[in-house]
């Protein structure tokens, strides 16, 4: 049987776990599909390059993003209010193109307690994920180092501050959006805004996944519970999933699968 085959594009790409979770989801559902890593370095490349692989659809981490945007013939609604696509599949018609970054962090919540989240961070993530939550309910408080980013937020009617303009307070679920703890020792804000932001705090998450940030140990040590963004990543990937297979499988199931080659 002939395989669809997929990737994941960026740069660098060595560290993705997609193709594991996707690769094994492929096999326990017994579609056939193969997923592989594809490093490229120059994003306005993408679509000559998804083409010529005879791929049938990619995901695409940091830095393409916004490329992937501008490569699809068709975008979904979401993926167009937020400029960023995540995910491709070639169909009819073209390249379509999907973000389940945002909806995949809102899935990764979902169990958490508290309405009142406080996102540390002002980039592309936090930007499409402040909107899905939002129209779920929840009150997004943007708070970032320094003001360029906040401009977007403020007119899209969130309230936003910068570190100089914070007025302390506790918030019930605080989110690290920003990439502080990626590569480096850095928290996401000054030590005397987190002190105070964590006192009442119900939970926090960081969507840097596979390692223990300075952030997330800070919340660990305080007895708050905290996880990483490694539900984000499952939750992202099972949607992509259902992208690729044009909903042919429960997400329960898929969820199940790549749940377990993440080993969550
Ligand atoms: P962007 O580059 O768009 O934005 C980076 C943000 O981080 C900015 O708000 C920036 O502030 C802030 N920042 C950077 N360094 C520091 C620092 N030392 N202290 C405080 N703030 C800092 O990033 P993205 O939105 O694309 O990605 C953010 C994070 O989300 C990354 O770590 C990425 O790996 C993660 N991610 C995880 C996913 C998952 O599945 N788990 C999916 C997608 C993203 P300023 O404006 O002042 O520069």
């Amino acid at each position: 049987m002939t395989k669809e085959l997929f990737a994941i594009f960026g740069d660098p790409v060595d560290h993705s776990k997609s193709p594991m979770m996707h690769n094994y989801a492929f096999r326990k559902l017994g579609h056939p599909g193969c997923y592989g890593c594809y490093r490229l370095v120059r994003g306005e490349e993408l679509r000559e390059r998804f083409l010529s692989l005879g791929l049938r659809g990619v995901n695409v981490t940091v830095p393409h993003k916004e490329a992937a945007y501008r490569a699809c013939d068709r975008l979904d609604d979401f993926a167009r209010k937020v400029g960023a696509v995540n995910t491709i599949v070639k169909r009819e018609g073209g390249l379509h193109g999907y973000n389940t970054d945002a909806p995949g962090f809102l899935r990764a919540i979902a169990d958490l307690p508290g309405r009142e989240v406080l996102f540390l961070g002002a980039g592309g993530t936090a930007r499409a994920t402040a909107a899905v939550l939002r129209d779920a309910g929840y009150r997004v408080t943007i708070l970032n180092r320094s003001p360029g980013r906040l401009q977007a937020f403020r007119e899209a009617g969130f309230e936003t501050h910068t570190w100089e303009d914070f007025p302390p307070r506790s918030c019930e679920l605080v989110v690290n959006m920003s990439s502080a703890g990626l590569k480096d020792e850095n928290l996401p804000a000054p030590m005397e805004i987190l002190e105070k932001v964590l006192e009442g705090a119900h939970g926090v998450v960081d969507v840097i996944y596979g390692r223990q940030t300075p952030f997330l140990k800070l919340a660990t040590e305080r007895g708050i519970p905290a996880r990483d963004g490694s539900e984000m990543l499952l939750q992202q990937g099972v949607l992509a999933f259902d992208r690729f297979t044009d909903g042919r499988y429960r997400l329960e199931e898929v969820e199940r699968w790549m749940r377990e080659a993440l080993s969550l």
